[in-house]
């Protein structure tokens, strides 16, 4: 495996002044003095995509020199933040102009609020998001975990963005270790399917092939929401993998306990990741049935399975040529049968990760 550049994910800490209804990440912060240092950052592969992360990665004070730092080793990097320290945004984008920025905004402001348990986040986030704009910074945009609470404002807050000319990014509420979470479920599926079905119909519309892939994996949130089998196969740990502020190498942020493949303060890349622990975390992988659709890891499998995704986008295209409404939730033989009660909420509950109902 040497040589490729990889797709990596550095989350930077696990401290966070927010405090989300989905992710009680907050309440086992990271001690700054625990955190992957410059030396440990050096370890990593060159890679073709990074992914900074937390917790709030600008609550770091040397978010600049890992910035700098990986950017030795990247060929793209995009920072996930909730917008709060505008001005150390600012900053630092004005030094990194092609840095990625996707502020996690979960709805209108009072939704946002709500959820996100920001003060006055939701005006925060947004006006970072306009002074980026104003900067000339291209590649930024809103990122919105979906949730029974928040569907509604899914597309209200797509056709900002859109407005805006911004990306948008989808995610729906998981659990794992990294979330500290074991109780994320959705139970109105059938109204979360529907917000999903407007905006997949909505980028069909748009003459954006990026948006026909985005619909495509909005199309996959859906039958992530129903429990179902991811509709790509998950290759993370083979060529994509996660640090977490520890130094842990983890092949991904879906696992129910961490799984770990290596440590870069004791070892070098080329130990870890052609080491056994990494071999018996990639057999885990392997017969994983998690069932995960998050941007991290289905990114890399719409690359490499790229048929899938282009046949789907040019099936929905031509229907758009005939048809006002390309496309239907009801596609997906699961809500047909959720519709039909030939499947009940209890047996789709009993498929999710959520322990709680269990
Ligand atoms: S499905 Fe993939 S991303 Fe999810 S926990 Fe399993 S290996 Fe990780």
């Amino acid at each position: 495996m040497a040589g490729k550049k990889l797709n990596g994910t550095v989350i930077v800490t696990y401290r966070c002044n927010a405090k989300c209804n989905m992710c009680k990440r907050y309440q086992s912060p990271s001690l700054p003095e625990d955190e992957i240092t410059i030396e440990a950052i050096k370890k990593l592969p060159e890679m073709y995509f990074t992914n900074i992360t937390g917790g709030e990665p600008f609550i770091r004070e040397d978010i600049k020199d890992i910035v700098c730092e990986l950017y030795k080793k990247s060929d793209r990097i995009v920072i996930s933040t909730n917008g709060f320290f505008t001005e150390k945004i600012i900053d630092l984008c004005k030094e990194f102009p092609k840095v990625g920025i996707r502020i996690s905004i979960e709805g209108l402001e009072e939704t946002n609020n709500s959820i996100r348990g920001l003060e006055d986040g939701f005006n925060k986030g947004y006006s970072t998001l306009i002074k980026l704009k104003e900067m000339g910074l291209k590649d930024i945009g809103f990122g919105m975990t979906v949730q029974d609470c928040n569907a509604c404002d899914l597309v209200p807050l797509y056709d900002i963005s859109d407005d805006l000319d911004m990306e948008f990014a989808t995610a729906a509420v998981h659990n794992s270790f990294y979330f500290v979470e074991t109780g994320n479920i959705i139970h109105e599926r059938e109204k979360v399917a529907l917000a999903f079905e407007e905006l997949i119909n909505k980028l069909l519309r748009s003459n954006s092939p990026k948006k026909w892939m985005r619909a495509y994996f909005n199309h996959g949130l859906i039958n992530y929401v129903y429990s179902q089998k991811r509709l790509l196969p998950c290759d993370m740990s083979f060529d994509t993998f996660f640090v977490d502020p520890y130094g842990d190498v983890v092949p991904c942020n879906g696992t129910r306990e961490k799984e770990v493949m290596g440590n870069l303060n004791k070892q070098s890349w080329d130990e870890i990741w052609n080491g056994e622990k990494a071999e018996a975390v990639r057999k885990k992988v392997r017969c994983c049935s998690r069932n995960c659709w998050m941007i991290g890891s289905v990114s890399p499998a719409m690359h490499k399975y790229i048929w899938v995704p282009g046949m789907w986008v040019m099936w929905h295209k031509l229907k758009s040529l005939f048809a006002k409404k390309p496309y239907s939730m009801y596609e997906n033989k699961i809500v047909r049968e959720y519709r039909d009660g030939k499947v009940t909420k209890e047996e789709l509950d009993r498929c999710s990760t959520c322990e709680v109902l269990k």
